[in-house]
């Protein structure tokens, strides 16, 4: 068996561990529950990158309210933005006068969050706000507002929590990097 697992961190710049993210999405859970006061937030999960982050986002945030799921594809298995963005799973439920916080995993060069703003923004929504677990501004190739931000980091690949390195370690409970060779 190799000495190294997979819960062992990458040896990159970029390294939060899982009490840090648990800590800081109850902060933008108590903030949204603040924001949303007297109203029903309805949240959108951009699978398959945000599963964990809505999941623990959801339970964080002290309100009523309802989640639907999205899917679009943009990286397939590689490590470069292809620039296209495709819708591969629409929502569920209709938007209209629903107060929508879209939930990403990764603000990368924006152009996803981009893409999707238009297409909610394009269903009637009473409000639409964004949550991004982490941002990568470095990369920016189109500005994108992040109402909600987990954390800010440089420009380097991340995977666990949610985020896959080549569609694998999604399970990793805490985020990590390698350094770039
Ligand atoms: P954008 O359209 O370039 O902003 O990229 C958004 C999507 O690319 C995210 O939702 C992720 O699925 C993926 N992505 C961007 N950077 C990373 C990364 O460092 N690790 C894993 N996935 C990433």
């Amino acid at each position: 068996m190799s000495a190294v697992s997979i819960w062992t961190p990458g040896d990159g710049e970029v390294q939060i561990g899982a009490a840090q993210i648990q800590t800081r999405i109850l902060e933008l859970g108590a903030q949204i529950t603040k924001d949303y006061a007297g109203k029903n937030p309805h949240l959108i999960c951009v699978l398959n990158g945000a599963y964990h982050f809505m999941s623990d986002l959801t339970r964080a945030i002290e309100l009523p309210l309802t989640i639907d799921f999205l899917a679009v594809s943009s990286y397939g298995t590689q490590t470069k933005t292809s620039g296209e963005v495709k819708l591969i799973k629409d929502l569920s439920l209709p938007l209209h006068d629903m107060d929508v916080i879209l939930v990403e995993d990764i603000v990368d060069t924006g152009l996803t969050m981009n893409y999707l703003l238009g297409y909610l923004g394009g269903r009637g929504p009473a409000s639409l706000k964004v949550a991004a677990l982490l941002s990568k501004p470095a990369r920016r190739k189109v500005e994108v507002p992040v109402d909600y931000l987990g954390f800010t980091i440089p420009d380097a690949y991340v995977y666990g929590y949610g985020l896959d390195r080549a569609h694998l370690d999604r399970n990793i409970p805490f985020i990590s990097s390698i350094k770039a060779g």
